[in-house]
């Protein structure tokens, strides 16, 4: 190579050093825009789309045969939503859970209190074993059993729940928080969470209906 041809290489390097921060700089304001463009994009959609709701299903016996049915689409869902931005679809999930569930009233279903153990706090512990006018002792014998995993873990041990009078709960105002935040969706992280909500689609018809329609929002 010539002197010459040595020196231009060398200026186009520089050059090229020299530039290589502003790249970066205008490459991380075009993701960033583009981020703040697709949440937008997002938003503007489902503002609109919130309301347009398909039917929804109630029917428990309905959903299980659905659950099955459908079972393999399911678990390809949730690797779909493995794919999609957390944030938005927390975004999109709570907006839909919103609008589920003041159509479905849960005092007609009572099916998680038919098919699940709660936790039990050991201050949700005192505080039931003395508005029920027992000893802690007694309580735990006959409502509770002890997690195979967890230290000092506490489950109601019956299904259904022996708290449940009808579709009602007896101790609604004393009951174990894990109940009052279920089925859990105004968390966020619903895509890490998945495996839950793939586990309680059967179980909860709020859950059921959130999950098929983010399956058609999101035109799985
Ligand atoms: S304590 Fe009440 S809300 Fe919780 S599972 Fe039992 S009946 Fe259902
Ligand atoms: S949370 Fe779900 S399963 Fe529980 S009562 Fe409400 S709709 Fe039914």
């Amino acid at each position: 190579m010539s002197i010459n041809g040595a020196i231009k290489k060398q200026r186009s390097r520089r050059h090229l050093q020299k530039n290589i921060p502003m790249l970066n700089i205008l490459s991380l304001i075009k993701i960033i825009i583009c981020r703040l463009l697709s949440i937008t994009i997002i938003n503007v959609i489902f503002q609109i789309e919130v309301n347009i709701i398909m039917p929804l299903e109630l029917n428990i016996e309905k959903i299980k045969r659905y659950a099955k049915q459908r079972e393999d689409e399911n678990w390809r869902f949730r690797t779909f939503l493995k794919g999609m931005d957390s944030e938005n679809i927390d975004q999109i999930v709570h907006k839909l859970y919103e609008t589920i569930r003041k159509k479905i009233d849960c005092t007609e279903c009572g099916n998680c209190c038919n098919s699940l153990k709660p936790a039990v706090s050991q201050n949700e512990i005192r505080n039931l074993s003395s508005q029920l006018g027992m000893s802690i002792e007694i309580f735990e014998k006959k409502y509770l059993e002890k997690s195979d995993v967890k230290n000092n873990a506490f489950y109601f041990k019956d299904i259904p729940c022996k708290f449940l009078d009808g579709k009602i709960c007896s101790i609604y105002n004393d009951r174990p928080e894990t109940c009052g935040s279920y089925p859990h969706l105004h968390k966020s992280g619903f895509t890490s969470r998945s495996f839950f909500f793939l586990n309680q689609y059967e179980i909860c018809p709020i859950i059921f209906n959130l999950y098929e329609q983010l399956k058609s929002k999101l035109n799985f």
